[in-house]
């Protein structure tokens, strides 16, 4: 009932007061502590075999101990009563998506959501509300939707503890208009922060589908980037080829998204410039071909959109390897997850293992401190550390050895509450 009122209070603030009040979300996680840091008094701690802290160390045995919905002490040898005792597995910090799609599902009659198929939007947003569920059960406790103007309610909701799901930031709508003037664009983009965006979504180039060619111009990703950057917000652009990342660098943007198609010269220039990369290896191409049916006759989804995703999933590898040993190049976590891969998003660390040739260490490092720090939220979530939000998951036997264990995340803890425990 508390964050019930709590979270009234915050979405009228005109009834508190007779003055307009503005309502900004400088800090995404502010929102889940003003709504729901709940009065846990008694510390909780976890035991288990080992600790991968997400800063690329493994510490063996011991406790974490959490307090008021954060790590307050890392035992190195165990003592006093564990409130969970989860002998035989390892705990890692709560993963971390900077790419999903939550508002993207199949429908009732098994094809993928748009918005011309009749359904209400009361039976999106349950949909909604079910990937995110899935994708906070597999493990992931915090995702960066980009993005729909809905991500907005649903990420309000889960902030207040209402609807279990992971932490939510959203671009809002995305910019993909190639005709509008920079003037314009800048005007947009500092409407979206006024809307509530934590982050600006660009399209630089056309859908992989479609060949992956630049569709910005480098005026117009100036314009985005450029005002994004004055106002204080993060930029994170979908690109394939490498005109259109290299654009995307040169006009400042901060993260690059996809880019199947990026040469060792772009490789080096997002180094070089400290640009963020989120490439995928498996997940988004193999869930579209594997659900075909549920996705062909829309859009681009046709013979030879597959054919593209097809002919993807060996180049994207190939890339995968030259980008991790790209000296310098911060390779972030993100799986794109579209209808039909919430809660599977764990495949993409497998294939980055398996077919990236990643260790699994560096994949866990990856979706974890690295993509937190993508998202200036290093110094609180991404890491099983002292002061930060108690974001911890455990998995059976060692994933430094399996990277497969996280395909069964069967602990999930999210600001120190456990939202699963099924040994
Ligand atoms: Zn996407």
């Amino acid at each position: 009932m508390r964050s019930l009122l709590a979270l009234f209070a915050a979405a009228v603030p005109a009834f508190a007061s007779a003055q307009p009040v503005s309502v900004t979300f400088p800090n995404p996680l502010s929102r889940s502590r003003n709504y729901y840091m709940n009065a846990q008094s008694a510390p909780i701690i976890i035991r288990a075999d080992r600790i991968v802290d997400g800063k690329g160390n493994v510490i063996q045995g011991g406790d974490v101990v959490v307090e008021n919905g954060k790590i307050v002490r890392i035992d190195k040898t165990a003592s006093g009563t564990p409130t969970y005792d989860l002998k035989g597995y390892t705990l890692l910090p709560g993963l971390i998506d900077a790419h999903a799609h939550l508002s993207w599902y199949f429908n009732r009659q098994g094809r993928y959501h748009t918005r011309a198929d009749g359904d209400t939007p009361v039976e999106s947003m349950l949909s909604m509300a079910a990937n995110a569920y899935a994708t906070l059960m597999a493990g992931f406790t915090t995702i960066q939707s980009p993005g729909d103007p809905e991500d907005k309610d649903l990420r309000e909701w889960i902030a207040s503890g209402g609807v279990p799901g992971p932490r939510v930031l959203t671009s809002l709508s995305p910019f993909n208009n190639e005709r509008m003037e920079p003037d314009t664009l800048r005007a947009l983009v500092r409407q979206r922060k006024t809307q509530g965006a934590d982050v600006i979504k660009i399209f630089a180039s056309k859908s992989i589908r479609d060949g992956g060619a630049q569709t910005m111009s480098d005026a117009q990703l100036s314009a985005l980037c450029g005002e994004a950057k004055a106002q204080g917000m993060r930029t994170m652009v979908h690109a394939h080829s490498s005109e259109s990342i290299k654009a995307s660098v040169n006009a400042g943007c901060n993260q690059i998204e996809h880019g199947v198609f990026a040469n060792d010269e772009v490789l080096k220039l997002m180094a070089d410039k400290g640009v963020y990369f989120d490439p995928q290896v498996c997940l988004v191409f193999r869930n579209y071909l594997d659900n075909r049916a549920k996705y062909e006759g829309i859009g681009n989804y046709n013979e030879a959109g597959f054919a593209a995703m097809e002919k993807a999933l060996p180049l994207a590898a190939a890339m995968y390897k030259r980008a991790i040993h790209t000296p310098g190049l911060k390779v972030i976590f993100g799986t794109d997850a579209v209808a039909g891969a919430h809660g599977r998003n764990a495949e993409e660390l497998v294939c980055r293992v398996k077919d990236g040739g990643q260790s699994p260490l560096d994949a866990i490092t990856s979706a974890t401190s690295l993509t937190a720090e993508s998202m200036h939220l290093g110094n609180e979530i991404g890491a099983i550390a002292l002061g930060l939000q108690a974001d911890i998951i455990a998995v059976r036997g060692d994933p430094t050895k399996d990277i497969t264990t996280l395909r069964n995340v069967q602990f999930v803890m999210k600001g120190g509450k456990v939202y699963k425990n099924e040994p």
